[in-house]
């Protein structure tokens, strides 16, 4: 059976572009880059081009600009805590109600264990930002604005050039999870007032376990990883040389293709979408409808709960994922979707340039059935419990199969 894999941003296939490029380095290229002969000298030069190639996809003014981490989780608890750290006087946080856990998390716990207040700023039905309430929350304590680029659920993309403006304003510093954004819209970093952008290769055809975080020139930062004097003071800990030149090459070639992502790519999302409301009733596309990423369609079908689509199109090969929190046992929607008062799960489908036409044809085949049955089976069972024990099932199976990222 042949695999398809809409479910990009979960996570991408590494590009074999990349995987050339990499593969020196576990060999002949083994060197620390922080030696002084010469197996770490060649190393340092691969890893200073890496750093160049980000800069180039980001828009940064300055290589030095370019920390490495190990991804987007550690770019943004780095961000966020060294904000604190470097203004003690200032104890709120800004951010908003749909972020990744990778800020989220960070933030619960900061509010438990140090007291710091968080603001959530809501979003609409739509999943734009409440501007009003974003406004209200900026004030002279808060330390740092920690505000996602795009939506990794619904593609819904953020004003965070003019969020930096304000929080810019109030004093704050402005930090953006950029992880599912960089590759796919066109950034010039230099010309905006964001001081910190996180990004990860896994989500742009490079390897996992490596990311970057921006730091704006002349931004205070205090780093996360105490150790060595690695990475300019800002990430202790021996370079992941073969990550690093992965993602150097993935950046590369990410702005070679983002005209692929913003005219081919989003050409099969648009025509999935549209294939889809045509052929299945009650079922209509979520996020903002202008400002939205070119690779994600998530859509609500109406009566749908968990996990039950993606679990019945991955037994015909079909990778995408629910907005629903089905991992842990819920039929609930997604933190997002709650945000956005979305009473159904909503089904992700994100596109990579790896996908074809012929994906999307397969799964306007064999989704309308899909639908169909469950819908049929909540309708015509003995009432909505025996649809949850059904759904619950396709979760417990699916956590024992390991299918699910
Ligand atoms: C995937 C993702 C992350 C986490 O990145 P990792 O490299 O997997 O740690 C953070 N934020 C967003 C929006 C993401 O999609």
């Amino acid at each position: 059976m042949r695999l398809i894999n809409l479910d990009n941003n979960a996570t991408t296939r590494v590009d074999p572009w990349v995987v050339k490029a990499m593969l020196p380095f576990f060999t002949d290229q083994f060197g620390n880059p922080s030696s002084i002969h010469g197996f770490g000298t060649s190393v340092a030069a691969a890893v200073r081009k890496a750093r160049g190639q980000l800069a180039a996809l980001i828009g940064a003014e300055l290589d030095s600009e370019i920390t490495f981490t190990s991804g987007g989780t550690e770019s943004d608890n780095a961000a966020i805590l060294s904000a604190l750290e470097a203004m003690p006087d200032r104890t709120e946080i800004v951010t908003s109600a749909v972020e990744h856990p990778a800020v989220l998390t960070l933030c619960a716990h900061l509010e438990k264990t140090r007291g710091v207040k968080v603001h959530r700023i809501p979003v609409d039905r739509r999943g734009r930002l409440d501007l009003d309430a974003y406004r209200a929350a900026l004030n002279p304590h808060v330390a740092i604005v920690s505000i996602m680029w795009a939506n990794n659920e619904t593609g819904t993309i953020f004003p965070v050039a003019k969020l930096a403006e304000l929080a810019k304003e109030a004093g704050a510093l402005f930090h953006t999870d950029a992880v599912q954004a960089v590759g796919k819209l066109p950034m010039d970093l230099k010309s905006t007032p964001i001081d910190m952008l996180s990004l990860s290769g896994h989500k742009m055809h490079g390897p996992k376990g490596i990311g970057a975080l921006y730091v704006k020139h002349g931004v205070p930062f205090r780093s996360l990883i105490k150790g060595g004097h690695q990475e300019h003071d800002r990430r202790a800990g021996t370079e992941n040389t073969p990550g690093i030149v992965g993602l150097g090459m993935a950046a590369e070639l990410a702005l070679k293709f983002m005209d692929d992502e913003n005219t081919r790519v989003r050409s099969l999302r648009d025509r999935l979408e549209k294939g889809i409301l045509r052929r299945i009733p009650n079922s209509f596309v979520t996020g903002d409808p202008l400002e939205r990423l070119p690779n994600t369609a998530n859509i609500v079908f109406e009566y749908n709960e968990g996990d039950a689509i993606p679990l019945l199109l991955s037994r015909v090969g079909i990778a995408c994922s629910s907005g629903s929190a089905c991992t842990s046992g819920s039929l609930e929607p997604s933190h997002v979707l709650r945000a956005m008062n979305a009473a159904h799960a909503a089904v992700r489908f994100s596109f990579s340039r790896y996908n074809g036409e012929e994906d999307v044809d397969r799964v306007l085949e064999v989704l309308p059935a899909i639908v169909e049955k469950l819908r049929g089976f909540r309708s015509s069972g003995p009432g909505k419990r025996s649809a949850e024990d059904l759904r619950s099932g396709l979760c417990l199976s699916s956590r024992r199969t390991g299918s699910r990222p």
